[in-house]
């Protein structure tokens, strides 16, 4: 029996079971993936539905949620709360029926195809597997404060203060830490050089970074800059330029102004930060630092460097980093990771916006750069990582739920399409005997 034919538990309104009718219609059809918005956007001149239910449904309810948090922040009605990296209904009764929920989620369905159009890449914009850039550097900043903190090169903390420095930015959407525990993050507004600099350094568990937009609009914080992982970056690129457009999307496409993305093959879970501290045998509470550099660099409280199989520490990646294909933040107007040269950030400059960031950077004498030919295996980790993240994989909403995937017993998700049971069927040689 197909899913949309079953009763479900949040499917009761017969508006919104309509809708997720016509979706898994389109879905089974194998219609272009831009025409799955029209299941829902058919019926806003109806009077809208409970789009909440029919998300939760599709994307929470079935495992599939990476949370992002997008539909968190575009609810002009507050509906939601963010429980352990998901969404939750909490004050249902104040839907407004507006569908924005449903629009801006990643998961749901992919960017409209006039996105691209509408970023303003920098020229030349050159086209590869991980999206369009105008050129690509290793950038460090020449601040020591940075530098005594960062992950990289501290390019993306450097950018940040620059920028409120010089009146750019108001403020920026960051990712701080938990008080008791410095590898589980949290969101945060950050509007100063020291607050910018408490919240450098990368945690490889989920930071609900863009949680914080909400207290940037009620305290009507812009220009703002964006630090987020492909999915958020995502998430703030849907909400900025949703074809529904309400003051929300308009505040956000106002007052989002540069949106910096790191890299991401994936993100672990909470437990991975104990279970890491096993594999070390150290107590977990003195890591200070993780870095992921084909082997898992750990940093001790006491300068001491640690190192793990990423093998074994890949145990604990997050199972809803499979509904994701984006490695390189192809939608932000800066990309930044790790790759390459070490100490410094390989940075990708795709929009206007990025280029003139990363200029007046270079120009004030706080960022410095190399170029890529320096290291050249930058490049080619590029390519392969963004390759590896999209290789055999349909879009997050033909993939198997989380439910499925625990009954195939299989939950990586950098494998399940290239070694696990989505990987494609090997033709047997012919031989002899
Ligand atoms: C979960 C995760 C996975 C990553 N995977 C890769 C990878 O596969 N390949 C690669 O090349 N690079 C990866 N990176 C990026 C890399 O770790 C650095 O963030 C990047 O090189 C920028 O370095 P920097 O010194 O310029 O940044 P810094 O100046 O140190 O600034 C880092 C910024 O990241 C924010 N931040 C910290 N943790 C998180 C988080 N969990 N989610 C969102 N924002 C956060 C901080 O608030 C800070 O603003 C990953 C980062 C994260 C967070
Ligand atoms: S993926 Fe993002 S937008 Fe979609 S349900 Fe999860 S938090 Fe909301
Ligand atoms: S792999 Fe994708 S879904 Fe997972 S944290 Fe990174 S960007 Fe988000």
């Amino acid at each position: 029996m197909r899913e949309s034919q079953q009763t479900s538990r949040r499917l009761v309104d017969s508006r919104t079971a309509k809708v997720d009718e016509r979706y898994r219609r389109l879905l089974d059809d194998g219609a272009d993936p831009n025409e799955w918005a029209f299941a829902w956007r058919t019926e806003i001149n109806r009077g809208g539905f409970r789009a909440y239910d029919f998300l939760l449904e599709e994307v929470v309810d079935k495992g599939r949620c990476v949370g992002c948090a997008s539909c968190v922040t575009i609810c002009p009605a507050d509906v939601f709360d963010y429980v352990d990296e998901n969404p939750v209904d909490a004050r249902a009764d104040a839907c407004v029926y507006c569908v924005l929920c449903a629009e801006v989620c990643p998961v749901l369905r992919p960017v409209d195809r006039d996105l691209p159009d509408i970023l303003d890449f920098q020229e030349p914009s050159l086209s590869d597997s991980y999206g369009s850039y105008a050129y690509g550097v290793y950038a460090r900043s020449t601040d020591p404060d940075i530098l005594a903190r960062c992950q990289d090169g501290g390019m993306v903390s450097a950018l940040i203060i620059q920028g409120l420095e010089n009146g750019t930015l108001a403020g920026a959407i960051l990712g701080d830490v938990e008080p008791d525990n410095n590898q589980i993050g949290r969101h945060k507004l950050a509007r100063t050089k020291d607050e910018v600099i408490d919240c450098a350094a990368s945690r490889y568990t989920y930071s609900p970074n863009t949680l914080a937009l909400q207290q940037a609009m009620r305290e009507n914080v812009g220009p703002l800059a964006v630090v987020g992982v492909p999915c958020q970056v995502d998430g703030v690129r849907l909400q900025q330029h949703s074809s529904i457009r309400m003051e929300m999307n308009n505040w956000y496409r106002d007052n989002v102004t540069l949106v910096l993305g790191l890299f991401c093959s994936e993100s672990f879970t909470h437990e991975s930060i104990e279970k890491l501290g096993e594999i070390l045998e150290v107590d977990h509470k003195r890591i200070d630092n993780i870095n992921i550099k084909g082997k898992v660099v750990v940093r001790l409280d006491d300068g001491e460097i640690m190192h793990a199989s990423l093998k074994k520490y890949r145990d604990f990646a997050r199972p809803a980093c499979l509904y994701c294909l984006d490695y390189g933040a192809e939608y932000a107007d800066i990309g930044a990771g790790g790759i390459g040269l070490d100490g410094w950030t390989y940075t990708l400059i795709r929009t206007k916006r990025g280029h003139e960031a990363i200029e007046a950077a270079v120009a004030a004498g706080v960022v410095e750069t190399r170029p890529l030919d320096d290291e050249p295996r930058g490049e080619f980790l590029m390519k392969k990582l963004s390759a590896d993240k999209k290789k055999n994989r349909p879009l997050p909403a033909q993939m198997p739920t989380l439910a499925e995937r625990q009954a195939l017993g299989f939950l990586c998700p950098k494998t399940f399409y290239t070694k696990g049971p989505g990987a494609p069927a090997t033709v047997d040689e012919p031989g002899e005997g």
